[in-house]
């Protein structure tokens, strides 16, 4: 029999329509694959096992009523702890809301529930989506399957290493620096940042609002598109969600081609910090676009240096203020509530330890920029780069299609090693910060195993604000050239589990 955990979303959900195999049996199988390897991988906080197999068995009777079925009917998918999920705890990775049961869902979430989609559970994460191991977890950091000693990534370590180690087809994460493309490089599997506005934001818990955005993951391509399809869309709750078509996402996946295609190279993305074996794959990822038909053009972007120290005022600065409302008054965590105390002193007390630090160092970062005196000489000026960085893109999308470049300088490090040294985590993100700060779309999908450590290396596709199936048209022949050569888009099977 075939294991169902290995298939893809689309040939499960075709085998569930067809009713080779019921959702229910779908779902029992990715629930024993959790509890046979998470214990080891720590990708999930809390898996909701009634809720997966009742909206299982809706999905089963919906077909036996004769139903037309969706894309995505029956198939499990792992949701990062950052939405609000109703009756179904949302820690957003942090102690300050441990215990919370939002009474909501989030926009994202009702869509995947209108859509079948089985919710298996909710994924770990770095606190409030700060980090890029899933080290600042409160509930302890996840492992990368495929090396059990390294990061998966993060802030979304829990939802890629949930896809690597086959516990679920889909998952859900959210980009603010690279959340979503980071972890994704690192486990070898795919990931996309929509343009900001098209995923609504409705349930997410803000981080950096104007560059918070969620997105698909998966381990192929047109799963993601599959994905990305069910949870764009316009949405009125959300002011800064775009009323704008979906792009053609699933037909741009099904339809891979780069035949007279301009890609361009990002030249400011290597050099001194790039592992060889990352840029040897980059390398190689050229030559091939290069191959099947593409025109290469290699294009600077000035301004992209600056992008890491604009993020890293812009960002706390935003989360500086969005993360007032944990006041221990309206959710979660309340520490010293003993009725000699004054509110203010209870919201302080609760914040001291209801918060970890790398989030206290972005709030502390974040008021000192946004305070009168130092406004202009900081967040303004991060501003000003900001446009500097969206003109470069203008500038860029006049030549060429898409850009590519490594989605990260290195491979999976190993867990510990940054920990301590918050600049040298903020590297991780150096390419996939420019997007964020410019809003618009891009992907990371693998692209080989780096010769020097046999771990994967991602690539990065970058198109234009609402042309996200340039991403899907370039990724998809990207992966069937990669698939011919490797057998698998997921290299090969994981080797620590
Ligand atoms: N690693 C970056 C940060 O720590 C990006 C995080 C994210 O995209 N949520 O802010």
């Amino acid at each position: 029999m075939t294991d169902l955990t290995r298939l893809t979303a689309a040939e499960t959900a075709a085998k569930i329509a067809a009713g080779e195999v019921t959702a229910v049996a779908v779902t029992e199988a990715h629930l024993a694959r959790i509890e046979a390897v998470d214990e080891k991988v720590h990708a999930f906080l809390h898996v909701d096992r009634e809720g997966a197999l009742a909206q299982a068995r809706a999905v089963d009777e919906k077909r036996a009523r004769g139903e037309q079925l969706g894309p995505l009917a029956g198939v499990p998918l792992a949701l990062k702890d950052i939405f609000t999920t109703e009756g179904i705890p949302t820690t957003v990775g942090s102690k300050i809301l441990e215990g919370w049961i939002p009474p909501y869902d989030a926009t994202l979430t009702r869509r995947l529930k209108d859509a079948d989609v089985v919710i298996l559970g909710k994924t770990n994460m770095d606190e409030f989506a700060m980090g890029s191991s899933t080290e600042n977890s409160a509930y302890g950091p996840t492992g990368n399957p495929w090396d059990l000693t390294r990061i998966p990534g993060g802030s979304g370590g829990g939802s890629s290493a949930a896809i690597a180690s086959y516990e679920a087809p889909l998952a859900i994460g959210t980009d603010t620096g690279g959340s979503i493309r980071q972890p994704a490089a690192v486990t070898g599997t795919v990931g996309v940042k929509p343009t900001y506005g098209a995923v609504s934001r409705y349930g997410m818990v803000a981080f950096s609002s104007s560059l918070d955005q969620g997105g698909p993951c998966a381990r192929t391509v047109l799963d993601a598109a599959l994905l990305h399809e069910v949870i764009a869309g316009h949405d009125p709750l959300d002011s800064t969600s775009i009323d704008a078509p979906v792009p053609a996402v699933v037909e741009a996946a099904r339809n891979g081609d780069v035949t007279g295609m301009r890609i361009g190279v990002v030249k400011e993305f290597a050099g001194e910090g790039y592992q060889a074996g990352v840029m040897q794959r980059f390398n190689e990822s050229v030559e091939l676009l290069r191959e099947l038909g593409a025109e290469i053009v290699e294009i600077s972007c000035p301004s992209f240096d600056k992008a890491l120290a604009a993020y890293y005022l812009i960002a706390p600065s935003e989360c500086s203020s969005n993360l007032a409302r944990f006041d221990a008054m309206r959710y979660g965590l309340r520490v010293g509530d003993d009725g000699t105390r004054s509110a203010e002193e209870v919201t302080a007390l609760t914040r001291a330890a209801g918060f970890g630090p790398e989030v206290k160092r972005r709030i502390m970062l974040g008021t000192y920029a946004l305070s009168s005196g130092y406004y202009d000489a900081y967040y303004g000026s991060a501003q000003k780069v900001r446009t500097l960085i969206t003109q470069d893109f203008a500038k860029a999308f006049e030549q060429v299609d898409v850009l590519i470049s490594p989605t990260t300088p290195t491979t999976a490090f190993p867990i510990g090693e940054r920990a301590d040294d918050p600049m040298a985590m903020y590297l991780a993100d150096l390419c996939t910060i420019p997007s964020n700060l410019a809003g618009n779309s891009a992907m990371s999908l693998p692209c080989g195993l780096a010769p020097e450590d046999g771990l994967p290396v991602g690539l990065q596709i970058i198109a234009p604000a609402l042309a996200d199936d340039r991403l899907y048209r370039v990724g998809a022949a990207v992966e069937a050239a990669f698939t011919a050569r490797w057998g698998h888009p997921l290299l090969e099977e994981a080797p620590s589990l």
